[in-house]
């Protein structure tokens, strides 16, 4: 199993997500609000930055589970696509790679 490899690849995710949680937390005292918020590609190329453009409701659905990330469709990731949509697709990481997504979710309550 290349389980290092995975993990490296859910720290690096884990990054853009938290980039993402702070555009999202700017997001939240503009008024008045975006329709839609350019946020970044969460995929594991550390070099991306490519803009995905999301209403609020649809990223807060993405961040509901802290193993999934946004993807710009066709980059690279490891994990099952659990929804596919124009701009974006969201990916659950799975086992080790998923483990340490949750570990690293800003958003998780234990600990
Ligand atoms: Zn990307």
């Amino acid at each position: 199993m290349a389980t290092g490899d995975e993990e490296k690849r859910a720290v690096d995710e884990a990054t853009f997500r938290e980039a993402n949680e702070r555009i999202r937390a700017t997001e939240r005292r503009l008024e008045p609000p975006l329709e839609r918020v350019p946020y970044l590609c969460e995929c594991d190329e550390v070099r991306c930055h490519e803009p995905i453009r999301l209403t609020a409701d649809e990223y807060e659905r993405v961040r509901e589970d802290g193993a999934t990330f946004l993807i710009v469709p066709g980059h690279s990731t490891a994990g099952d696509v659990i929804a596919q949509h124009d701009r974006y697709v969201v990916v659950r990481k799975q086992g080790d790679g998923g483990e340490v997504a949750r570990a690293l979710d800003p958003r998780k309550e234990d600990s």
